[in-house]
């Protein structure tokens, strides 16, 4: 079995994973920078890799995991367009700003790690190499902190016990740290001493959650939640806008290269100021709001109500006034502008890693869009949705892959299409 995050992404081990070395608080790699030709790590810095799988090029050198995915995305692309090389990171390693840990009992012990693929046997893990190291040890801690306040961890087989997955989000830009504590049920004994205890092991956080998931699913968070400390989200700054994110919002896990990605977005975009752009697929509503001083008029459309909250509140964080956020199907809404009758000429589109819909891609056309920008982390059901995009007079210009999840097999992708003039 496999944990998929509430924005239905997967979670940490499938867009990357595996763990080490700790204690320091910086950027990742600020401190110690790992040099630009990384050499590949041994199997050695993290006994977990192999059972955990999130990382599964951890051991090829950098610049060949990138020739890796270069090659695969011209196989995927290269007979529709031209596919441009693949932007790669200086410091490939302990990226990831969100950190997710499912615990349970081994031969009597507390552990915390992550699902072994198609298992739920947990495979132990401390610490991982493309994780922010400091959400790393916060999880350790809260191990610890576990078997000191008696408070058991849940058994799936049983239904006994309390805490079941622990999630910590770090906001690089601002230090801004969120820790997620999903538990089965609304009762947690001793939970002011406990947050207290883990306020004072870490004071670098600034919110803790409660979330409460009582179902046997693969999702992490349920539906409720209860803030136990701080303001219940955190702050980030990306692209010069400020941005705030809840507990369930998407916030890309990458944020050095979602800096860059979103920059070269943009500037596909190409925006004069005087469009009308939809932010289909918005999130916490990052692409809409940098794009809404270079347009006229913003629209965003997301079905996550968290996200679509934040995404309000980041638009008047930042003193936007010209975007919109519509909770709803990106496809429902899409369909009812051309209903309408309304006119959008740029979309740009952020789908999760099933891509968008025909009645999506159709529904572009009829609202005359002469511009569509297409973000994917996954270039599968990109080629597929080009193809319609194709089918319905959409020429894809180019393609411009990005290494967000390095040491793992993902590719980040940027299509710029054309409306065809007929
Ligand atoms: N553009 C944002 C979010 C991209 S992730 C960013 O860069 O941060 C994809 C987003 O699509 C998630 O927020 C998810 O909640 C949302 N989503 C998933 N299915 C959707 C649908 N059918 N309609 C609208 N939004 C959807």
């Amino acid at each position: 079995m496999r944990m998929r995050n509430d924005d239905g992404r997967p979670a940490r081990r499938e867009a990357g994973a595996g763990r080490p070395e700790r204690g320091r608080t910086g950027r990742p790699g600020r401190r110690d920078p790992i040099p630009a030709v990384i050499p590949a790590c041994p199997a050695s810095v993290c006994p977990a890799t192999k059972k955990c799988g999130g990382c599964r090029y951890i051991e090829m050198p950098y610049p060949e995991q990138l020739r890796k995915k270069q090659s695969e995305m011209q196989a995927l692309f290269g007979s529709l367009c031209k596919v441009y090389p693949i932007a790669g990171m200086e410091h490939p390693l302990y990226y990831r700003n969100k950190v997710h840990a499912v615990f349970g009992y081994h031969k009597g012990q507390i552990i915390s790690g992550i699902y072994e693929e198609n298992t739920h046997h947990i495979v132990p893990i401390d610490r991982c190499m493309i994780e922010d190291q400091k959400s790393d040890e916060i999880i350790v801690t809260i191990r610890e902190l576990l078997k000191s306040f008696k408070i058991r961890t849940y058994d799936e087989d049983t239904g006994y016990g309390l805490l079941r997955h622990v999630l910590v989000r770090r906001a690089f830009a601002t230090g801004e740290i969120m820790v997620v504590l999903v538990t089965r049920s609304p009762v947690f004994p001793s939970k002011n001493h406990f947050v207290a205890a883990l306020r004072e092991r870490h004071p670098e956080i600034t919110t803790i959650i409660q979330n409460m998931n009582d179902r046997d699913t693969s999702m992490v968070l349920g539906d409720r939640e209860h803030v136990l400390y701080g303001k219940g989200y955190i702050e980030d700054i990306l692209c010069g806008c400020r941005f705030r994110i809840s507990a369930k919002s998407f916030y890309q896990v990458n944020p050095v290269q979602a800096e860059r990605l979103y920059t070269k977005a943009l500037e596909l975009a190409g925006l004069s100021g005087r469009e009308t752009v939809l932010d289909a697929y918005c999130g916490i509503g990052t692409i809409g709001i940098i794009a809404a001083n270079r347009a006229r008029q913003v629209y965003g459309v997301e079905l996550n109500p968290d996200a679509v909250r934040d995404a309000i509140c980041n638009a008047k964080i930042n003193g936007i006034r010209n975007v919109r956020f519509y909770q709803n199907d990106a496809t429902r809404f899409m369909t009812q502008m051309a209903q309408n009758g309304d006119t959008v000429d740029v979309v740009l589109m952020d789908p999760p890693r099933s891509g968008s819909t025909e009645e999506f891609i159709h529904a572009v056309k009829v609202v005359r869009t002469k511009k569509v920008i297409y973000i994917s982390c996954g270039p599968d059901t990109l080629a597929r949705d080009l193809k319609v995009f194709r089918r319905e007079g959409y020429r894809t210009e180019g393609v411009w892959p990005y290494d967000m999840f390095p040491a793992t097999g993902h590719t980040e992708v940027i299509a710029e299409l054309q409306r065809e003039n007929r």
